[in-house]
Parts: structure tokens; sequence; C-alpha cells
């Protein structure tokens, strides 16, 4: 079995790699380094059954020889990536997508969306089922994220539709672990940074917005059981138990035993209130659930960010 990952050398990506080639796959990781890192690579490089391709999938992609899933993880991800880097999002979304289906077809594989909590947008439905069409603002600018993805969803639906491709499409909720960059941005990493180095935590707006946490070796394992025995309609990947950001804040002060203080900033246009999954599709036809919880879970990244920063 061959797969290709696009988006290998960023964080979710790194760790895909990793679960297929434990699963039996060959892997080719594709990956322009744009939000990504060859660090999260390197203990790959000499893998026989690893190779690596530095490509901008939102060009036409070749690869040689056959293969049996196309992974598509490329995508800048944090919200201070898509928001720095609108143009190349829309472009990975849309062409990037179109692309790696492009290469589905002609490989005769099955197809595999990274999609994203997001396409629910700022939702005024909670918690979010797979039902649910969402609550988006196009035009603001976190549109060049959601509708990316919206799109890419589109994109995928009408191929199964058309031109009769197996696909899959993840809806993945604020998933964090070990390889997020120091500087991602994300709530979880700045978070831990901050409170290692000593600086103040940055809530953006009161605290009172809620996100739902998701460790990354449960989201790997949920992706892997939508890959084998999923099928097209969209499932969501995510650990339903939700936290403000203010009690986030304070379980990362209390695991780094840090004497950094709280400070509070501007909220960012259209962040999502609330956010947290509906998994009774991921329970009922994977027998998914996530098994590790927010404090174990911080706890290994914080082992994992201590050491990075020591670096
Ligand atoms: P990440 O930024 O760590 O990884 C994304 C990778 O894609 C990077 O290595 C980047 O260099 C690569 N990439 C971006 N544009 C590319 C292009 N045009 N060509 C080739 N490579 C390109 O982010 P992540 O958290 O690992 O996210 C991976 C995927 O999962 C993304 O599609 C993201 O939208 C989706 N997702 C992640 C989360 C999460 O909580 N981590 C939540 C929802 C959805
Ligand atoms: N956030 C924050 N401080 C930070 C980074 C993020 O308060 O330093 C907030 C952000 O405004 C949002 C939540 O934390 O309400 C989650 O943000 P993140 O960027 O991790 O992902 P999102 O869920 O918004 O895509």
């Amino acid at each position: 079995m061959r797969a290709v990952v696009t988006g290998a050398a960023g964080f979710l990506g790194s760790h895909l790699v990793e679960k297929l080639i434990t699963g039996g796959f060959n892997v080719i990781g594709v990956d322009n380094f744009i939000t990504g890192s060859k660090k999260n690579l390197a203990h790959l490089e000499s893998r026989t059954e690893f190779e690596f391709l530095e490509h901008d999938v939102s060009n036409f992609i070749s690869i040689a020889g056959n293969v049996d899933g196309v992974f598509h993880f490329a995508s800048p991800a944090s919200p201070v990536d898509y928001l720095e880097l609108p143009i190349q999002t829309l472009k990975v979304g849309s062409l990037g997508t179109h692309n790696a289906l492009g290469l589905a077809k002609s490989k005769d594989a099955r197809f595999f969306l990274a999609s994203t909590s997001e396409v629910y947008g700022d939702p005024q439905v909670h918690p979010q089922a797979e039902t649910y069409w969402g609550h988006v603002n196009p035009i603001g600018p976190r549109g060049v994220y959601d509708e990316a993805k919206r799109f890419a969803e589109a994109m995928t639906m009408a191929y199964h539709r058309y031109h009769g491709i197996d696909t899959r499409i993840v809806r993945i909720f604020n998933t964090y672990g070990p390889r997020m960059r120091p500087g991602d941005g994300r709530v979880v990493s700045n978070f831990i940074v901050q409170a290692i180095e000593g600086s103040d935590l940055t809530i953006y707006g009161d605290g009172t917005q809620t996100r739902s946490f998701c460790y990354v070796d449960d989201l790997i394992e949920g992706i892997y059981r939508l890959y084998e025995h999923g099928g097209p309609e969209p499932v969501n990947i995510g650990n339903p138990n939700e936290f403000t950001v203010l009690e986030l804040a304070n379980l990362v002060l209390k695991q780094t035993g840090s004497n950094s203080k709280i400070s509070f900033g501007e909220l960012p246009v259209d962040d999502p209130k609330q956010r947290r999954p509906d998994i009774s599709v991921a329970s009922s036809r994977l027998g998914w659930k996530p098994t590790v919880e927010l404090e174990e879970g911080l706890a290994r990244t914080v082992e994992y960010f201590r050491n990075r920063l020591n670096e």
C-alpha cells in the first residue's frame, strides 16, 4: 500500500505519516514548508518506507507509480498563519484540493480531506453535528480559511458523485500536542510557551469563549479509522469536553507551575464564541472516542515544549 500525504511536514501531517507507516503503508510526503518544518520529519529520513517531495500542491502534483490513498492535509491551520497567508490559504484549499483529487482520480486511489470545525463558523447551534450547515462570514478575515475548506468539501463531494472517487472528509476540532511550532500562534502552544518563558498568558477577549481540545494521538486514531472504515459523508473528530479559554489558561499555569500572569487583549474579528463537536457519528460508525483528557495531554505537550525551547 502506498499513500501520499500533503502537508506532511506540518504538525498533524507528520503524526499521520508515522501512523500510516506503522499500519503498513509506504508514504510519500509532500510539503512546501510554508508553515511546516523539516524537523518534524527528521526522524523519518532514514526510513525506507518514507519519501519526500518538496512541492507547492497548489500546482499540478506529479507522482510516479501506484498510489492507494491521497491524504490532503496541506493548508495553513493556525488563525495567525492563515491571516498572514490569505491567498496561499485560499489557493491550497481550492487549487490544492483540486490537484490532490486529480491525483487520486488518476491513480484510482481513495481521497481523504482534512477539513475543519471552522466550516461551522461562529456556530449558532451547540454542540455542532455534521448536519449543521454553519454560520460563516465569507468576507471576514477568517473567510479565507473557512470558505477554502467549504469549497474543498464541495469539490470532494463532486469528485465522489461525478467521478465515483472513494472519498472521506474529516472535520477536525482544535487539536494540540507535540510538534506544534512554538510560534504557531494557536492558543495551546501560545499559553504553554508563555508559561514556560514566564511572560503573560495572552487571553483574547474576556476568556469566556469555549473550545474543545483533542490530543493529537486520539485525532490520528480517528482519522485512521475513518480512512479504513468510513464513508463519504463528513465526520467530526474532536474531544467533546469543552473549556473556556480562561479555564485553559489556569490549567496551563497549574501544569507548568508558572508564575506568569494573565493579560486580556482584543478578541479577533469573527472569533467563534463556542465550539464543541457532536461525535455521535464517529462513535457509532467508527467505534471511536477520545481517550486522553486535557490534563494528561497538556502534561505531554508541556514536556515537548520544554525540550524544544531548550534546544
Ligand atoms: P500545520 O501548519 O502544522 O501544517 C500544515 C502543513 O501544510 C505545513 O507543513 C505546510 O508547510 C503545508 N502546506 C501549506 N500549504 C502548502 C502547499 N500549498 N503545498 C504544500 N504544502 C503546504 O497545520 P496542522 O495543524 O498540522 O493542520 C494540518 C491540516 O489539518 C490542515 O489542512 C488544517 O486545516 C487541518 N486542521 C487542523 C486542525 C488542528 O487543530 N490542528 C483543526 C482543523 C483542521
Ligand atoms: N486565543 C487566546 N490567546 C492566544 C491565542 C488564542 O485567547 O494567545 C483564543 C482565540 O481568540 C480563540 C481561542 O483562543 O478564541 C482558540 O484560538 P486558536 O487560535 O487556538 O484556534 P481557533 O479555534 O480560533 O481556530
